[in-house]
């Protein structure tokens, strides 16, 4: 085992330092140990590794809600170790598995393994988010309680909405009654039947089935309405459209406790980029239109948006092969993130902190974990991301570090690249560093 051993110190020499949560944005210089980050140290030690910083944002670790890890059950396709491969190498540290393996995180068990795996890999953080119903069947409610006393941060049926009513209220108030978060895959799936994209021109010109883009947000809205009957704390996932933004910034205007995340692709993409029937354009919820993509930078902009989620969807090349209808609903997506986000920062939609915080306090914030996570005060891991805003690259198969290489990205140029990533006081991953 490696853990015996101390990692030498990084010394990053005038980087920019953000850290919302703290209220901090200065430049300095960062010593960086197991134990902490020491701002403008008075000693470096001799054995440290020096790295300049100039031009280079210092974040903490950024924090990714949603992810797919696919472990146990489908390590074809990723593992806990090489998910936390591809995390490090987005900036990432710490992340929410979603309960879809196999067998599914369902049990007290299934959830103790997550974290012990991830120990024993020496992976990334792991949180886990519980089933709410056993197998994810939609018909019986897991023991809520039993799977927080083993770890789970949250609960969610991910990969499937809770559609039937009494079934979501029992969930959202056992999760009220064990301070759980619910995080809903909003999806009435009654309406869009497993049709694999938005009914849109698009569809029609591919000859494929089309799904209505009210299929979430009338499942928002069902939702919110029990959240205010139960008060548990609800938080949608991978939110897609202008109707349930909408829903969501009144569920707020009105107090309720009610979160959303965004993804990049959704924030980038319109299902105009399904026109060539690239199945690594096809994903849960589907690209929608411009006018939905609008709507989800708008609700980015004025603080609607709590936090930008992966959905990290790892699936082999075989089975992405299979053509648009058939294959796998999915991207990947942890590499890409942090840049993707910044586009916006570079487009003048949003600031550079907010573009932080969307990654770092936000998602802390509505994991209930203000100050333990996602900044870099002394109660939360000394996680620490180095980002070059400014660093132009081209998204490509051969340097993704994850099993998979579904990304909706693929050739893709951004700007700006996590240039090195900090694991609990150790740099795991460097990129060109001077
Ligand atoms: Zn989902």
């Amino acid at each position: 085992m490696n853990n015996a051993n101390v990692p030498a110190p990084s010394f990053f020499k005038g980087v920019r330092l953000i850290d919302p949560q703290a209220g901090v944005d200065a430049v300095a210089d960062l010593l960086v140990t197991p134990e902490g980050v020491q701002q403008n140290p008075a000693v470096v030690p001799a054995d440290a590794k020096h790295v300049d910083g100039t031009g280079l944002w210092a974040l903490p670790g950024l924090v990714d809600i949603q992810v797919h890890f696919r472990q146990p059950g489908f390590e074809y396709k990723e593992t806990i170790e090489t998910g936390s491969a591809a995390a490090l190498a987005g900036g990432i540290c710490t992340v929410v598995v979603m309960p879809n393996t196999q067998p599914r995180l369902d049990t007290p068990d299934q959830v103790t393994f997550e974290a012990e795996e991830a120990r024993r890999v020496r992976g990334i953080d792991l949180l886990v988010a519980a089933a709410s119903t056993k197998n994810l069947d939609g018909k019986e409610l897991t023991d809520h309680a039993a799977l927080k006393g083993a770890g789970a941060i949250a609960i969610t049926d991910d990969g499937f909405p809770v559609l039937d009513d009494d079934l979501m209220r029992g969930s959202l108030q056992l999760c009220a009654q064990n301070d759980l978060l619910f995080m809903q895959h909003a999806e009435d799936i009654r309406m869009t039947q497993h049709a694999p994209m938005t009914d849109s021109p698009v569809s029609v010109a591919l000859g494929v089935r089309g799904q209505s883009s009210d299929a979430e947000g009338v499942m928002v809205e069902r939702d919110i309405a029990l959240t205010r009957e139960t008060g548990a704390r609800y938080h949608v996932l991978h939110t897609s459209t202008a109707r349930s933004m909408t829903a969501i910034r009144a569920a707020k205007a009105e107090g309720l406790s009610v979160t959303c995340e965004v993804s990049p692709h959704h924030l980038l993409l319109t299902y105009d980029a399904c026109a060539s029937g690239d199945p690594n354009t096809k994903m849960n919820p589907p690209l929608r239109s411009e006018y939905d993509r609008q709507a989800l930078v708008a609700a980015l902009a004025d603080g609607t948006v709590d936090a930008v989620a992966t959905d990290h969807a790892p699936h082999a090349k075989d089975e992405k092969a299979k053509g648009f209808e058939d294959a796998p609903f999915g991207v990947i997506g942890l590499e890409t993130a942090f840049a993707a986000l910044l586009s916006f920062v570079h487009d003048g939609t949003i600031t550079d902190t907010r573009a932080v915080e969307l990654m770092t306090s936000g998602p802390a914030s509505l994991l209930g974990l203000q100050g333990q996570l996602g900044t870099l005060s002394k109660d939360a891991p000394v996680h620490l991301t180095l980002v070059d805003p400014n660093r132009e690259w081209t998204v490509t198969e051969e340097a993704m570090a994850g099993k998979s290489t579904n990304s909706a990205f693929l050739g893709h140029v951004f700007k700006g690249k996590v240039v090195a990533t900090v694991l609990h006081g150790e740099l795991r991953y460097a990129d060109g560093l001077a």
